[in-house]
């Protein structure tokens, strides 16, 4: 038993069932015992590697759809660059080189990160400098906002609902002789389709930040890329636990094992809508870096001796890869044009 498994149960006898998403957060989040506020999990040493630890060219391609935003906005001169969830700091890091060579962009930029740990601030700081960090979207200032998040939805609380005869009710944290286990809380209002056993999901948190976002876009400016293991219209239980590289039941190791759940886009572009900024339709991560002209990049790489780039490539890109289990989906003012390599979201798109 994990420490993070016997405070859990102590809470629970204490006080009844928690939601998954209180779950989640305690796991992921604990100040002593959480996963991300305890350690560095990127990489090949850690649980998981992320598309930025993979290799510099996602990042300089990222950097450089932003770029061409801030110019196809008439290059504003007092902009908020800021990165959820940033990790290691690498993308940001690779961001911030190629955006040098970009007259005027990262003197008009001032740099902040939302990062809910403390451990990975520490991490971040070491390899960005004194860089500022902020607690929430809202502690943005009011000014073009460009964003990009690389798998920072995926690890914000999720609540699950089962249909059941009676209605939706919720999946909750409980406690069986054994352990922690998966039980059903009261039923509840919820306006979805569904047949008795049918499980739904929905991130609360994913889709009051993608609208926050939008609304500081549509208000002041700016763009946002938001990149993310996923589909649109999710359905079903997608909860997951990778530790050592490899899944396990989420109850098993609480504060040892990544926790994440698919992001549903559909969700996402609904609240940007809401938020009053125009939406991508969701691109395949693959498919927005060919746009992006990811291979004359690796050829260019490749040919001053970069072994890693083919390789590199492949693993961004491959449908059987990352290329498309990932996507991407971009917010931008209704007046301005697209971000590059995205297109606005007019029809919704078939269950990706
Ligand atoms: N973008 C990085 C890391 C992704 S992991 C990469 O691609 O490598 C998720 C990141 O989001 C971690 O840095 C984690 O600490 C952070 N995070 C998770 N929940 C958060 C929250 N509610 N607020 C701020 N940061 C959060």
């Amino acid at each position: 038993m994990t420490p993070l498994a016997g405070l859990i149960a102590a809470r629970i006898r204490a006080t009844g069932p928690i939601s998954l998403a209180e779950y989640m957060r305690i796991c992921l989040m604990d100040g002593r015992h959480g996963y991300y506020a305890t350690r560095d999990p990127f990489g090949r040493a850690g649980d998981f590697t992320t598309a930025p630890e993979i290799h510099q060219m996602f990042g300089e391609l990222c950097g450089l759809a932003l770029a061409q935003a801030w110019i196809d906005q008439g290059r504003p001169e007092a902009i908020a660059l800021v990165e959820p969830g940033p990790g290691r700091g690498t993308l940001m890091a690779d961001m911030l080189r190629v955006m040098a060579r970009v007259p005027g962009l990262t003197d008009a930029a001032e740099v902040a990160l939302i990062e809910a740990s403390p451990h990975l601030r520490q991490v971040q700081r070491e390899r960005l400098g004194d860089v500022r960090h902020l607690d929430t979207i809202e502690d943005i200032a009011d000014k073009p906002l460009f964003l990009i998040g690389n798998e920072f939805i995926d690890a914000l609380p999720i609540r699950q609902f089962q249909m059941t005869p009676e209605g939706w009710r919720e999946r909750m944290v409980g406690l069986s002789e054994t352990g922690l286990r998966i039980g059903l809380g009261p039923v509840v209002p919820l306006d979805r389709p569904g047949r008795p056993g049918d499980i739904v999901e929905d991130c609360p948190e994913g889709a009051a930040f993608a609208e926050a976002v939008a609304r500081r876009i549509a208000a002041h400016g700016g763009a946002a890329i938001l990149i993310d293991y996923g589909g649109w219209n999710g359905y079903g239980d997608t909860f997951q636990a990778l530790r050592d590289h490899a899944p396990e039941d989420p109850l098993a190791h609480p504060g040892e094992a990544d926790l994440t759940a698919h992001v549903d886009f559909a969700a996402l572009a609904a609240a940007a809508v809401r938020g009053g900024a125009a939406v991508s339709a969701p691109v395949r991560q693959g498919d927005w870096l060919e746009a992006l002209g990811i291979s004359a990049r690796v050829e260019a790489l490749a040919r001053a001796g970069d072994a890693g780039a083919v390789a590199a490539h492949r693993r961004l890109t491959h449908p059987q890869e990352m290329g498309h289990l990932f996507k991407a989906i971009a917010i931008w003012p209704r007046s301005a044009p697209p971000v590059p390599g995205f297109a606005p979201l007019e029809a919704h798109a078939d269950d990706a």
